[in-house]
């Protein structure tokens, strides 16, 4: 299936606390560097014709707002986690704009979550004003949304099953620490990938700097850029300026732009 030229751009790269994280004054946190300023981790791929973002992070509307986003058809979630879905209730503005419900793509496991934080928007009693929103149920199989094919990887976040997403030759993977071989079989031939790289020292559910290196490395992925940072993997200027060729900590801001691929895999 052919995939239109897309332009992605990072609405936020950081971990579930953001950078600066409240109350901290670390050199990360007061660092005067735009790049050490990340909101929640989301991006927003685009088509001519088709806009999606992936996850409603806690800043989401401020997202919407500083990348000038004036239509939006459907969000991806990747998974539960409430720094990825807190700010779903704001997609209000577009069922205002759009007249029509937001069309939501989870897995079963964060469809469930979702019912539950945001139960006022799935009641059978609907009080006026609440987000219109139209859930569709999404599992390991690739599906279309406009004219943009999308293929779901499932990335493993300690126990926990997320959807990476590959958009074409573009593949974006956040909260994971671990993939299983078959479905990175679903990552090769990328052009760019998107990893989670939290900070240097170990922790339980996300890769650190080095396995997030390892990990893009053994994809042979010619381009790759880190997301889901936290102030404690330091300042961008330097952690960027430490990693090997052809990988790069993202900012919030950045865009990329694809060519269309004839063939989707
Ligand atoms: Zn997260
Ligand atoms: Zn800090
Ligand atoms: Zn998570």
């Amino acid at each position: 299936m052919r995939c239109p030229p897309l332009k992605i751009t990072f609405l936020g790269t950081g971990t579930s606390s953001g950078v600066p994280m409240i109350a901290c004054d670390c050199e990360v946190c007061s660092s005067p560097d735009k790049k050490d300023k990340r909101l929640r981790s989301s991006i927003l791929v685009e088509s001519d014709a088709t806009v999606i973002v992936v996850d409603t992070s806690p800043d989401f509307r401020y997202q919407m707002l500083r990348a000038h986003v004036k239509k939006l058809d459907a969000v991806l979630f990747t998974h539960p986690h409430k720094d990825h879905v807190a700010g779903l209730d704001d997609v209000r503005a577009y069922n205002f704009f759009q007249q029509k419900p937001m069309e939501l793509y989870a897995n079963s496991l964060t469809e469930e979550t979702l019912k539950r934080e945001f139960a006022y928007a799935f009641s059978d009693k609907k009080y006026p004003g609440i987000p219109n929103l139209s859930l569709n149920t999404i599992d390991n199989a690739p599906f279309i949304i406009g004219d943009i094919p999308v293929i779901p990887v499932l990335v493993w976040h300690l126990k926990m099953p997320v959807l990476g997403f590959r958009f074409g030759n573009f593949t974006y993977i956040t909260d994971a620490n671990r993939i299983e071989e078959e479905e990175k079989e679903k990552i090769r031939g990328s052009e760019v990938m998107v990893l989670n790289a939290l900070r240097k020292e170990k922790h339980i559910s996300h890769y650190t700097l080095d396995e997030a290196v390892a990990e893009v490395q053994g994809l042979a992925v010619p381009k790759s850029y880190f997301t889901h940072i936290s102030h404690q993997l330091g300042r961008h200027k330097e952690v960027n300026a430490s990693l090997p060729k052809g990988i790069e900590l993202a900012w919030d801001g950045l865009e990329i732009l694809q060519d269309g691929v004839k063939d989707n895999p």
